[in-house]
């Protein structure tokens, strides 16, 4: 009889778990942080990945960090949307994973994270991993009769 142990460990990549590039919604260092913040509205997503011209992840922009940066002295500045850029306010140190690291790398990284980005060795951005999905995934096979 397999334990839940067993068949996470068994299943040992989150390649099938990524959710692609093409499906993320993102922006870029150089962007308005008024679009960043049409586009996390638009999304509903509290956070997203900043990537360059080349696909590469260079950090992540989220509404508390926006709001953070129109924050003044007394009042929130909100010219300062259209005056900076993301790479103003993004944070740079995100947590990352690679495409066949195996699950439980992801699983102890999620604990910290909502998700997490799936880059190569040169941060070439190829997507990123849900805690959602990595839940799905035990739960499936939590409730799952053992073989
Ligand atoms: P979820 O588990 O679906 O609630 O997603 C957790 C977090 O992952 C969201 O708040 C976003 O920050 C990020 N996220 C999930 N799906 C996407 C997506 N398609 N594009 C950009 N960010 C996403």
């Amino acid at each position: 009889m397999n334990t839940l142990k067993d068949r996470l460990l068994t299943d040992n990549e989150i390649s099938p778990l990524i959710i692609s590039a093409d499906k993320v919604a993102h922006v870029q260092m150089n962007n308005p942080l008024q679009h960043a913040l049409l586009v996390l509205i638009k999304s509903g997503y509290t956070a997203i990945p900043v990537l360059d011209s080349s696909f590469r992840l260079r950090g992540m922009i989220s509404k508390s960090l926006i709001l953070d940066s129109l924050l003044g002295d007394e009042d929130f500045e909100l010219d300062r949307l259209s005056t900076l850029t993301v790479s103003d306010s993004m944070m740079q140190d995100v947590p990352c994973i690679r495409p066949d690291a195996p699950f439980s790398k992801a699983l102890s990284l999620s604990i910290n994270h909502p998700f997490l980005c799936v880059v190569d060795e040169n941060q070439s951005f190829s997507g990123i991993l849900t805690r959602r999905s990595i839940l799905a995934l035990i739960s499936k096979y939590l409730h799952q009769p053992s073989k």
